[in-house]
């Protein structure tokens, strides 16, 4: 069964995400603030429209893909886009946002008579384009049921992790748990440098052993041991620093509302926060093995 789709937020992940849905045969009525973005989704076929309020208002689901929770409240609540749509839209927002805002854009949604999902992703802009995006949903088991033919349209992948907010939670744990193993593997191949230990020797024991793990087997932070890693390229992304940084913001805002002690999850934050602002700006997060170094080091 197709559905007609508002799409708001035709950017880096959300255009290739509506252009596939178009391919799915859905149609697709899409806007986003930046007029080049638009036009981009116009040409995959995402009927553009001149306000997120008129995409919604023909929508029976509405799809937010928006850089952060003020952006996707905003929207919801004072832009208008809960006022416009038809009672009981279902509203799924792929952002990654806050949960504590994750939570609250539920409840906007259901009190204004419509249905909500979160189904924040994985995969990057490599992922969305080729349609193989893992989505990590929170909300009800209707709600997911409406919305998995959607997601299987822009992804390989689609796990239902709970309720309201509870995709905005997998994805952050996640991230911490890759934020702090890629530092761990980073520290461990800087202690192998300075003990005059090979990389390929280092990768071939612990890559086999019980240090393996995604952080060392697919994006191995140093280059030679795995040729597609990004360190192989100059450390080009792959996932940008900036993305890793703002996820572990996102994770330990978490932790304090939570008053969780997770004294490596917040370094991991501190680390990529001041990584990303610096040299780290444009590069993958497993260059952040460079700061690791002896006097910061290449
Ligand atoms: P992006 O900046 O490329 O796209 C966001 C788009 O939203 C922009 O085009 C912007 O103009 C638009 N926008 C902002 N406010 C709007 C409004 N009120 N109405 C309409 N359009 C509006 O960002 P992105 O890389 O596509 O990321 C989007 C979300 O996906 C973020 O939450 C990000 O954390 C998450 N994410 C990104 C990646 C990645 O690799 N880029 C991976 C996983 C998750």
């Amino acid at each position: 069964m197709t559905s007609t789709v508002a799409f708001i937020g035709l950017g880096h992940m959300g255009g290739p995400m509506a252009a596939n849905l178009v391919k799915a045969g859905h149609r697709v009525l899409g806007f986003d603030l930046v007029a080049d973005q638009l036009a981009a989704a116009a040409a995959a076929g995402v009927e553009p429209a001149a306000s997120a309020a008129d995409a919604a208002t023909p929508a029976d689901v509405v799809i937010t893909m928006l850089p952060a929770g003020r952006h996707v409240l905003a929207l919801y609540r004072e832009q208008g886009l809960l006022a416009a749509a038809r009672p009981g839209t279902l509203f799924i927002d792929c952002s990654t946002i806050d949960v504590a805002d994750a939570r609250t854009a539920h409840a906007a949604v259901v009190e204004a008579g419509h249905r909500a999902l979160d189904a924040p992703v994985s995969g990057g802009v490599m992922g969305a384009e080729a349609g193989t995006l893992t989505f990590m949903a929170g909300g009800g088991e209707a709600e997911f049921a409406a919305a998995e033919p959607l997601l299987d349209a822009m992804g390989k992948k689609a796990v239902h992790c709970g309720t309201a907010g509870a995709g905005q939670a997998a994805k952050i744990c996640n991230n911490m748990i890759l934020a702090v193993s890629m530092i761990g593997v980073s520290e461990a191949f800087v202690l192998a440098e300075s003990l005059g230990l090979d990389h390929q020797a280092l990768y071939d024991v612990a890559s086999t052993a019980s240090g393996q793990c995604w952080a060392l087997t697919t994006n191995c932070p140093v280059p030679g041991p795995v040729p597609a890693s990004p360190a192989n390229r100059d450390y080009r992304p792959g996932f940008a620093a900036p993305l890793m940084a703002k996820d572990l913001g996102l994770a330990a805002n978490a932790l304090r509302a939570g008053g969780v002690e997770a004294p490596l999850g917040l370094k991991a934050a501190e680390l990529y926060a001041a990584f990303a602002e610096g040299e780290g700006a444009g590069l993958d997060f497993s260059a952040i093995v460079r700061t690791l170094r002896p006097q910061n080091g290449t």
